[in-house]
């Protein structure tokens, strides 16, 4: 019997997680749950999977959590010290499927007692991957990732030694907008950008997923798993959302993983590692399927992937303030306050401005990164202002 947590339960990959454990009742467990502030929501996944533990980030949340949890025994808290302890509990596994840099002090938290992570939250290691990596060697613990793509690799990377890897290529679908031209773009609204065409996510990915952000992040994430450089990291669009990562090695082979794009699948693999368990997604029907197909990324239409790029190169405190002005001008688009191609924009200019202010120099602390995300969300917040 494994002991699961999941941070963000009440999330797209919460659920999916969820749904996974209630499906092997006698493998899993959980212990806690956690969500930003949406009591109701969690005190049912609470009640439903017999969770020990559930907590909301919001303290004003706490008391709706508690009256609905109350004569369950089941222990309802709420803020950041109490999201952090519920991480740190005893669990075979903490899924941290919490949304932005909002994840990583609880995930550091989980990392820090010991716990094995599967990592859907890509953004801690973005935001402070270094740290993040440092602290996972020191606690001895292993990180396993959630993120398709990353699963992917894992999976083909399997025992190679570090040496025998020439090349990580992850794919994009592309997301709704791979056709369109730049007038088109400037004028696409959230409603469109929130229609993905394979994947169902959470808000905030599926945007990036339309600027192709999201697979800037990733390569800035496989930077961080892998043994590899910046330069043997590179991205294929592929609209079907079958392949999802190719390793190719110095021997001329390339692997690569498949499965229809359902994230149950590397769900239940970080659950169940080294096993496998059941996992009921469509089967893969290749013949029906007929054609995968492969193009290069348009930088010129999709400039967050060069950005991300650069940020990666630029190392420091550069991917943190990437990813807290990504997060900023995401939120404002959602709420129509930018346009769609203001997001890369935004980012564009808090990146150079935090340079010019000597935010993206060496970054190793906790505190230092928590520091430049803060200051990073104003810079983009006056930048949003001036778009509107
Ligand atoms: P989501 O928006 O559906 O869920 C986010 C969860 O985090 C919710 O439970 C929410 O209550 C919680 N949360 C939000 N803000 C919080 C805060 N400030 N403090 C504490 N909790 C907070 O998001 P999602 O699509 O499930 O994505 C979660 C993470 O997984 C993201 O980092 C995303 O990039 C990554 N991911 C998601 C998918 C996917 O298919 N959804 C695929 C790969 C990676
Ligand atoms: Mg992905």
């Amino acid at each position: 019997m494994r002991r699961i947590s999941v941070l963000g339960a009440t999330g797209s990959i919460g659920q999916s997680t969820l749904d996974l454990v209630a499906r092997h009742p006698g493998r899993f467990e959980i212990e806690a749950v956690t969500a930003n502030a949406d009591a109701q929501g969690l005190a049912a996944l609470a009640v439903r999977h017999k969770a020990r533990v559930a907590v909301v980030a919001d303290p004003n949340a706490y008391q709706e959590l508690a009256d609905a949890l109350s004569g369950t025994g089941i222990i309802a808290a709420a803020g950041g010290d109490a999201l952090a302890e519920a991480a740190a509990r005893p669990a075979d596994c903490v899924v941290a499927a919490i949304v932005g840099a909002a994840g990583l002090v609880p995930t550091l938290a989980a990392v820090r007692q010991g716990r094995r992570v599967a990592l859907a939250n890509k953004e801690c290691l973005v935001t402070a991957g270094d740290l993040f990596m440092r602290e996972v060697a020191a606690a001895g613990t292993e990180l396993l990732p959630v993120d398709s793509e990353h699963s992917a690799a894992f999976q083909a990377i399997g025992a190679s030694a570090p040496d025998a890897i020439e090349q990580i290529t992850l794919t994009a679908s592309g997301g709704p907008f791979r056709d369109w031209n730049l007038e088109r773009l400037k004028a696409a609204t959230p409603e469109q950008a929130l229609k993905h065409p394979n994947w169902s996510m959470g808000a905030k990915i599926t945007i990036d997923s339309a600027t192709l952000m999201n697979k800037g992040l990733e390569l800035i994430e496989a930077f961080h798993l892998f043994p590899v450089s910046v330069e043997q990291l590179t991205c294929v669009v592929h609209p079907q959302s079958i392949v999802h990562c190719l390793v190719a090695y110095r021997d001329g082979s390339v692997l690569a993983q498949m499965s229809s794009p359902d994230m149950r699948t590397p769900i239940a693999l970080a659950l169940s590692w080294p096993q496998r368990i059941d996992a009921p997604t469509e089967r893969l029907d290749l013949a029906r399927l007929g054609a995968l197909t492969f193009e290069a990324p348009d930088e010129t239409r999709f400039p967050a992937l060069g950005l991300a790029r650069q940020a990666l190169e630029a190392g420091g405190g550069a991917p943190a303030v990437l990813n807290a002005a990504n997060e900023e001008a995401v939120m404002a688009f959602l709420d129509k306050r930018i346009g769609f191609l203001d997001i890369a924009g935004v980012v564009a200019e808090t990146l150079d401005a935090a340079q010019a202010r000597g935010l993206t120099g060496p970054a190793s602390a906790l505190d230092d990164i928590l520091a430049i995300d803060s200051q990073a969300r104003a810079l983009a917040e006056t930048l949003v202002e001036r778009c509107g």
